[in-house]
């Protein structure tokens, strides 16, 4: 699995993760073995969120790294109602205890949140000095947030924005990714299958996919995680239950697109007009 480095934070990461939104819904014995089945091939950064089945999906993540914590890198979110300085210092208490560790590797803001962004900083850096968590980051940041927060934590300190980015939503390459870029923030990749909504075979963009990745032996799942791994500062999480769905988004980091195979991607998925930042 290739790691590429997160954010400024000096780790190195798994380009290809591990999602849970959801995961309460599903059959939670194979939920749990397909997490593993991730790790085994090397999906070790792992993101859940307390909001997740208000809290019930950090203790499935919990059961899945059983004895593997040392292997993953863990992200879980505090939800924003949550996101004064104390009340993220409790909130990521809470998740701690729910995935049972006593540090997390990345700890997100969930999106904007209706408290000053000084406050939620201030309790992020009040978690790091305490090693309760390596980094904090972001997630649903379009640029003039991006820029606000810079301003309050100065550079090297978001380790990334998570931004829904998928083949049929590209909104974040008009101005989110290169912001990221520029300062250093890894983009994070949710949704990259466009949450269970993938191109069907029979229109222009899943043709596509297939043929590029036919030209592989690849699957057109793999193929679009492929296409967004492109940039070298980008990280997916895609979600799995099936653990042979996990197997096979693992296999996307062996496939290495020609320059002729994206832009036939990128001329079947358009970058549309839309500059603002979708969220799921
Ligand atoms: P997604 O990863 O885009 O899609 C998940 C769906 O694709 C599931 O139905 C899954 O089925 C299916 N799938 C997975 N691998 C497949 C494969 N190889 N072939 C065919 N189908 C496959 O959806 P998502 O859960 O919305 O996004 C991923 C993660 O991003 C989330 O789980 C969450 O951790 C994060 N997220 C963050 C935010 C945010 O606001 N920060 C918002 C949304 C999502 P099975 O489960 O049956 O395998």
């Amino acid at each position: 699995m290739e790691q590429r480095p997160f954010g400024r934070t000096g780790l190195v990461v798994a380009a290809i993760g591990q999602g849970t939104w959801r995961m309460e819904g599903d059959d939670r014995a194979r939920a749990v073995r397909a997490l593993r089945a991730g790790l085994d091939a090397g999906m070790t950064h792992v993101d859940t969120a307390e909001m997740y089945g208000s809290g019930e999906v950090e203790e499935v993540v919990r059961e899945a790294l059983g004895g593997r914590r040392d292997e993953a890198f863990l992200v879980t979110k505090v939800w924003p109602e949550h996101a004064t300085r104390e009340g993220v210092v409790k909130a990521c208490e809470r998740s701690l205890s729910r995935l049972g560790t006593d540090r997390l590797d990345c700890y997100l803001l969930h999106w904007p949140s209706r408290h000053p962004l000084e406050e939620t900083i201030a309790g992020f850096e009040d978690l790091v000095r305490a090693g309760k968590i390596r980094s904090w980051g972001l997630s649903n940041f379009d640029r003039a947030r991006l820029e606000k927060a810079l301003a309050i934590a100065g550079e090297g300190r978001i380790a990334c924005n998570q931004v829904l980015y998928h083949v049929g939503e590209r909104a974040i390459e008009h101005a989110v990714l290169p912001w990221c870029a520029e300062h250093g923030v890894s983009v994070v990749a949710y949704s990259p299958f466009g949450s269970g909504v993938f191109p069907s075979p029979r229109s222009a963009g899943g043709k596509a996919l297939e043929i590029v990745a036919a030209a592989h032996g690849a699957t057109p799942h793999q193929a679009a995680l492929a296409f967004l791994l492109r940039h070298p500062g980008v990280f997916v999480i895609p979600k799995a239950s099936d653990p042979a769905h996990a197997a096979e988004n693992a296999g996307a980091a062996e496939l290495d697109l020609e320059p002729e195979e994206i832009e036939r991607l990128e001329a079947a998925f358009p970058l549309r007009p839309r500059r603002d930042l979708p969220m799921m």
